[in-house]
């Protein structure tokens, strides 16, 4: 008879914490999951999907245009902001219900305040004391803002989802995923977006190629993108925002938003305290098995900052919860984890980069194809696509799929496994075309552009 009052107590409702919650309840273990906010977590209530809904929204823009070439006609389409947040609140509200009903569907009890760690098996939890034999860490991340005058007048993302109207113009700052496609919501939804990033090229630790061309097509599409942009101050003008940048630049907006990065939420909830070690950057450390210093306690998802996005979250909750309560030990794979940017156009990517590739000594043949998509030969937008190939030339294993252009992440999905299973650059010729589509180009292209 156990002594604890649960065997599993997890620290976060989100991706991660919710999946290793029911796995664990359904090895037959007494769970319960305590959650500050909302369940559903980062993804569901304050990121992956309200943003592809708000970026679905920007969209249409486009759409509404193409369809004239496609003999289309229509009266004047309009944009009301109101709608759509409130469509878009009620489409969390009922993921955040079905999360709910997911938890006590498998028995698991949801404790809906803020746990502390007192000591390796007892919580504060919303003032109540909880024990449990093993504790499980899943607290995710929250957005970092820098120190800055009048950073106090900028937004994060959690507080873009909720504005009460669609500002005219909106300096977005920043040049990582979140950054971009927030540039693309706003400016696909009518307002003149600037996007500023201090660095030489936006989407660091992407293939170069992948950076440049993507840095293009957003510009096209009406960004104004400025790179070598430090921002020294935001000041209010009555309901307006100043930017002031350090080579002297001044942007008047409505909105001012930042998206320079996140970090894990791991402050004041009594980790160090109770011997989990931490990293600099405040994540904390594990092993493999999401261990962390102290036997009984795992964490996972983006507060061990491995890699912070759902699926890997939810795959480590899983394992977690078939090795201590299933009996079935296994670690999550972190290579070759495909990715996408939901920018306008997104992009979707698999495996190496390039940059990455000749790093470590190999050659290699690339292959790349850039054209016009089909759709707009007619409707005459200038907008392209890149598809990349990065091969190991010994092998002819394909090492690495990258894609600019629409419907990139569906694609980058399916090509993500013969990546994975480290195809041959044959065995993708060997693989029949389907024809007419973009993808096709991942099967055809023929003869390597570099060699080296
Ligand atoms: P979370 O989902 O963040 O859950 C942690 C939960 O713990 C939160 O609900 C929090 O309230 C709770 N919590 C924290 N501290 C405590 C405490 N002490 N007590 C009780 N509860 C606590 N990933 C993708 O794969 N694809 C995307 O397209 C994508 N888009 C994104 C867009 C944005 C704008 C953002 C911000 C993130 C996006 N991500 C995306 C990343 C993804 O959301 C995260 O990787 C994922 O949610 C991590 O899951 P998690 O379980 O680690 O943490």
């Amino acid at each position: 008879m156990s002594t604890f009052d649960y065997d599993l107590f997890v620290v976060g409702g989100g991706s991660g914490g919710v999946r290793a919650a029911r796995i664990a309840a359904g090895h037959g273990a007494k769970v319960a999951v305590a959650e500050e906010s909302r369940v559903g977590g980062t993804c569901v209530i304050r990121g992956c999907v309200p943003k592809k809904l708000l970026s679905y929204a920007a969209h249409f823009h486009e759409d509404f245009e193409d369809a004239r070439a496609y003999g289309w006609s229509s009266g004047e389409a309009t944009f009301d902001w109101p709608t759509l947040i409130a469509n878009k609140d009620k489409e969390i509200d009922r993921l955040n219900g079905i999360y709910k009903k997911l938890l006590s569907g498998s028995n698991v009890a949801l404790l809906e305040s803020r746990a502390v760690l007192l000591d390796p098996h007892t919580l504060d939890v919303g003032g109540k004391k909880v024990t449990a034999k093993e504790i499980l860490i899943a607290v995710g991340g929250w957005p970092e803002m820098p120190v800055l005058p009048g950073i106090e007048f900028a937004i994060s993302s959690n507080e873009a989802f909720h504005l009460p109207r669609l500002p005219k113009d909106v300096v977005i700052v920043g040049g990582g995923y979140i950054a971009l496609e927030f540039a693309g919501i706003f400016n696909g939804l009518g307002a003149r977006a600037h996007l500023l990033y201090r660095g030489e090229q936006i989407l660091r630790g992407f293939d170069n190629d992948v950076r440049n061309f993507a840095a293009t097509e957003i510009v096209k599409k009406g960004v104004n993108l400025r790179t070598h942009a430090d921002v020294v101050k935001i000041e209010a003008i009555g309901e307006r925002r100043r930017v002031t940048l350090k080579d002297g630049g001044i942007i008047d907006c409505d909105v001012v938003m930042y998206a320079t990065g996140r970090s894990p939420k791991t402050d004041g909830m009594g980790l160090r305290e109770v011997g989990v070690e931490l990293a600099k950057d405040a994540s904390i450390k594990v092993d493999a098995f999401s261990k962390t210093s102290i036997g009984n306690i795992h964490a996972i998802g983006d507060c061990t900052n491995r890699v912070n996005l759902t699926p890997v979250a939810i795959k480590e909750g899983h394992a977690y919860a078939d090795t201590v309560f299933g009996g079935k030990s296994w670690c999550v794979d972190h290579a070759t984890i495909a990715s996408a940017v939901f920018s306008h156009p997104p992009i979707g990517v698999v495996g190496r980069t390039e940059e990455e590739a000749r790093a470590s000594g190999l050659a290699l043949d690339i292959y790349k194809a850039e054209f016009k998509p089909l759709k707009h030969t007619l409707s005459g937008r200038d907008e392209r696509t890149l598809m990349k190939l990065v091969v190991d030339r010994e092998s002819q294993v394909v090492l690495g799929a990258h894609m600019v252009g629409m419907d990139a992440p569906e694609i980058i999905q399916a090509l993500a496994i013969a990546v994975k299973m480290r195809a041959t650059k044959s065995q993708f010729d060997a693989t029949m075309a389907v024809h007419p589509t973009a993808a096709e180009e991942f099967v055809t292209m023929r003869t390597p552009v570099a060699a080296a």
